[in-house]
């Protein structure tokens, strides 16, 4: 018989804690179950986390929540891709959209095409059959269209926005649908002797709340994780060494792109995120080669707009808890793991671990076998994440600053060794499993940071090149005249949610 867990305790109201209180909100009936979240304001939230991708569409999707109003609330953009600049070598500038590059032939994928042209002579980049990345350069958006026969339907788009006020938005979403908050600061956890199990926290004010089962979404402060359970800590830094975030917003000039960018550094490198109101500015650095002081010089001579604050720094380690679920409590958030915010991927985490927990929810039982699958494929998650960033520092010919030296010459994971080899060899990249990152991210940046296979693919090498070039051009034609016939950004961004230039 299925006895259900009865009272659900949240710690923590950042993104990861009212992400985590919404969906539960939204699977069951709070006339049924008890979800009480906990969190301080006095402590308040890490205040970053402005772009995501294009899975947290399914996120908002499964709440029921109106796209207008999330980026009305939200103060979101669209999102068509990140462009890199400086990163295989100065001077280049590359982008990693979202959705395909062109069109697969013969059921050969489109780039071993674009490598048979690029051999035999000049051909536009391969950015420049995407309908995201070109779109985005040129300021333009419109949403995909469900025609398979149509060149929008390769759209594929998440959102910068202002990670804040989602978390505010989700509060008053979860709040509506039952879910308490308590205000209090959590001094103490309490367990079971004899199991180990987390039954309470304790507020500084003496109170108590109870629960079946608890979530750590406390940010990098691990309350329970590391505080109470002594969970250890798998740390990355050898493999990604940043460690260290200087964060300014600045004010807008210039249109609102679609795109967020970003630019290599000697010591890091540097995003830029534009929201309605602002433009999100981050310099992710590596404290052993570069001191915070510099750092936020660094950043302050190369935001676009004028600085709308002082410069904040921000610490953090790079990897994750060794135990995902441990007891009767699961890490989300900050305090399960982090990998810096290269490809932000840091709230598609979240959204992984709440929707694995309710795939995997279990009754009063707490059958170890759920928790053993929840641990097994968030770690999962988490290296395929990691391989894919590691890849950006490691694919580089850079050899201007030590920080540089270091990431070109670290040895790297072996799966991620393995996806370079098989790439640089014969230009195949495959997605496994339930990996994220699919084959066309992993193809703009292996040749957006010029790593270009040694040999062409038989099949696509034997197709007559004017035959290549001319499905080619007809790509391209296809895909510059979808970009010109759609509105810019900023016309969609009013249209649809009511954005106005005064915002900025
Ligand atoms: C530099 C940087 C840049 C980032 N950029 C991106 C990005 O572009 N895209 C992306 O997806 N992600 C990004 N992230 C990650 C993203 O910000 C977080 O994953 C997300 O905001 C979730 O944070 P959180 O809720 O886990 O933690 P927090 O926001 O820190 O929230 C922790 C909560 O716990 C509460 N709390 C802590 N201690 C106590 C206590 N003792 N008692 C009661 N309450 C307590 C706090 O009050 C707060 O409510 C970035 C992170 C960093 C560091």
């Amino acid at each position: 018989m299925t006895t259900i867990l009865k009272r659900f305790v949240i710690v923590g109201g950042g993104s990861a804690g009212w992400m985590t209180a919404a969906a539960l909100s939204s699977v069951y009936d709070p006339n049924t179950v008890e979800i009480v979240l906990v969190e301080s304001d006095a402590i308040g939230t890490v205040g970053v986390g402005e772009a995501t991708i294009p899975d947290i569409l399914k996120f908002n999707a499964m709440l029921g929540l109106r796209e207008d109003e999330f980026m009305r609330a939200t103060d979101a953009t669209f999102k068509l891709g990140i462009q890199f600049v400086d990163w295989g070598r100065k001077g280049d500038v590359y982008v990693h959209p979202f959705g395909e590059h062109g069109a697969d032939l013969n059921g050969i994928d489109f780039h071993h095409y674009w490598l048979a042209a690029h051999e035999t002579g000049d051909v536009p980049a391969i950015e420049e059959f995407s309908l995201c990345a070109v779109a985005a350069k040129a300021g333009k958006f419109a949403l995909p269209s469900r025609d398979a026969r149509s060149v929008l339907s390769q759209m594929g788009y998440a959102y910068h926005f202002d990670a804040n006020l989602y978390g505010r938005f989700l509060r008053r979403f979860a709040e509506g649908r039952g879910v308490r908050r308590i205000e209090g600061e959590v001094r103490e956890v309490g367990r079971d002797p004899s199991s180990g199990f987390v039954t309470e926290v304790r507020l500084s004010d003496d109170r108590a709340v109870s629960g079946d089962f608890f979530f750590d979404c406390s940010g990098f402060r691990a309350l329970l994780h590391e505080g109470a359970l002594d969970v250890p800590f798998i740390d990355w830094s050898h493999w990604l060494p940043c460690d260290r975030a200087q964060v300014v917003p600045s004010a807008h000039v210039g249109p609102i792109k679609p795109l967020t960018t970003s630019t290599a550094k000697t010591g890091g490198w540097q995003w830029r995120i534009p929201t309605q109101r602002r433009i999100g500015n981050g310099h992710v650095y590596c404290s052993a080669f570069m001191d915070d002081v510099s750092a936020a010089e660094v950043l302050l001579e190369t935001v676009d707009g004028p600085p709308l604050s002082e410069p904040r720094r921000i610490a953090f380690r790079t990897g994750h808890r060794r135990s995902f679920w441990e007891k009767n409590c699961v890490a989300i958030g900050l305090s399960a793991g982090f990998i810096e915010p290269l490809e932000s991927t840091s709230i598609h985490l979240i959204q992984q671990g709440i929707s694995r927990f309710i795939a995997l929810m279990p009754d009063t039982s707490l059958p170890e076998t759920l928790r053993r699958e929840y641990n097994r494929s968030m770690r999962a998650d988490f290296e395929e994440v990691r391989d894919f960033i590691v890849l950006h520092y490691k694919a580089t010919e850079r050899n201007d600053s030590p920080f540089w030296d270091y990431c070109r010459t670290m040895d790297v994971p072996d799966s991620l060794q393995r996806k370079i080899d098989l790439f640089r060899e014969s230009g195949r990249a495959f997605r496994h499993g339930e990996e994220l990152f699919a084959r066309p991210s992993w193809v703009a940046v292996f040749l957006g940071q010029n790593i270009l296979p040694s040999r062409l693919h038989p099949v696509a090498s034997q197709v007559p090149e004017q035959k290549v070039r001319q499905s080619l051009s007809s790509m391209r034609r296809a895909i510059t005249t979808t970009a010109d016939t759609m509105p810019s950004h900023e016309d969609f961004l009013s249209r649809y949610c009511g954005w106005k230039p005064s915002l900025q």
